[in-house]
């Protein structure tokens, strides 16, 4: 399908009603009518749009809280009901989109997990045939893999959903990290070029996994490109939460950072700004993406270091010499032939290797 159609043919008039930045906020899971009363009670509608709050919980392993369920469905048709709220669940089958229609349930979104599979998107595709007024929601897949994500955008295209936006979640990464799920900025700034016009909300909680680093996402969402709003995890009672406790605030600490947020240096005034503005606009763009990079190269290093630790600790034992010129020579031999590949420079490339070469023949040495 042509991308082009797709992205004119997106309804951005459920976004484009609200002050930007868009709001959504509740707790990760449903758990009691009380707590999810008393979460949307302690919100301020005068900066939250949506509430959230997950009925069928996806965990990676079995025997965790999985959601209550449908029941929770009447608890949030009761904040619908009682509040300025609309309400947004996730749904992942055919089974989840019947019963959130007919509760009447504003935002559905589809999670993680399932926007890596094409045929959960096919099933839920085809079970939200014609909704052409529900706003539907496609989180980033786990692994950063952009076509299968324009593809569930497709899939619910083709059957006439026309209310969609993204939400950026950050992605899966096996190597250590400040961040629960990596952002990859890069990659959705590449993202956003395929489809200018779909509305874009940025999940910092889970992008983080923990409270304290979600401004600094929420600023780089919002102020640095442009998001269209931010769905930020809260619950009344952050530590007795039942599923992602750590990154979950208050409904008063989501307003104190909201209006940090609001308040903070807004670096571009205008949208289409001046030269002047625009130009930094892309340095600090770019600085954004090297700064995701350096972070990543630090992991990278520290794991081979370790890596280089439990070789020295083999050698020891087994009386190997610690310098192996062999295996050195050719380490540096096939590291300059794939990086002259990607374009880097032999003389770059030399250098960067011996000064790694050193430290793990540094790193050797101190084993006792
Ligand atoms: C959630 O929003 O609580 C959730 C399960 O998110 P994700 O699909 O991003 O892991
Ligand atoms: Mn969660």
């Amino acid at each position: 399908m042509e991308k082009n159609i797709l992205n004119n043919s997106i309804d951005r008039s459920w976004i484009e009603k609200w002050e930007p930045p868009f709001i959504i906020s509740g707790p990760c899971s449903a758990e009691s009518e009380q707590q999810i009363i008393e979460t949307a009670k302690r919100l301020d509608p005068a900066y939250v749009q949506v509430f959230r709050a997950g009925i069928w919980k996806p965990r990676t392993k079995p025997n965790n809280f999985e959601g209550v369920g449908k029941e929770g469905l009447q608890w949030l048709k009761n904040v619908k009901r009682n509040t300025e709220f609309m309400v947004a669940t996730e749904i992942a089958n055919s089974e989840h989109v019947e019963l959130a229609l007919s509760f009447d349930i504003d935002v559905l979104w589809i999670g993680a997990r399932s926007t890596s599979s094409p045929f959960i998107i096919q099933e839920i595709a085809d079970a939200l045939e014609g909704e052409k007024d529900k706003i539907i929601l496609v989180k980033n897949p786990i692994h950063p893999d952009i076509e299968l994500w324009i593809g569930a955008l497709e899939r619910l295209f083709r059957k006439g959903v026309r209310k969609l936006g993204i939400i950026h979640r950050g992605f899966y990464t096996y190597k250590a990290s400040k961040y629960r799920n990596q952002p990859n900025w890069n990659l959705l700034s590449k993202f956003r070029r395929f489809f200018p016009r779909i509305p874009v909300i940025c999940d910092p909680s889970h992008i983080c996994g923990n409270k304290e680093g979600i401004l600094e996402i929420a600023k780089i969402a919002y102020h640095y490109f442009k998001y269209d709003g931010l769905m930020i995890e809260s619950h009344c009672n952050p530590d007795r939460a039942w599923s992602d406790s750590q990154q979950q605030i208050t409904p008063e600490k989501l307003l104190e950072l909201l209006k940090k947020l609001m308040d903070s240096y807004h670096p571009y005034p205008s949208k289409n700004g001046n030269k002047k503005y625009q130009i930094q606009n892309n340095l600090d763009s770019l600085r954004i993406f090297i700064d995701e990079l350096d972070e990543n190269l630090i992991s990278i290093l520290s794991e081979r270091m370790k890596i280089s630790k439990q070789l020295g600790s083999l050698k020891r034992e087994s009386d190997i010499s610690i310098l192996q010129p062999n295996r050195w020579g050719d380490i540096l031999n096939k590291s300059i032939k794939l990086g002259k590949s990607l374009g880097l420079s032999e003389e770059f490339l030399e250098g960067v290797f011996k000064l790694l070469h050193k430290e793990s023949i540094n790193i050797q040495k101190k084993i006792e």
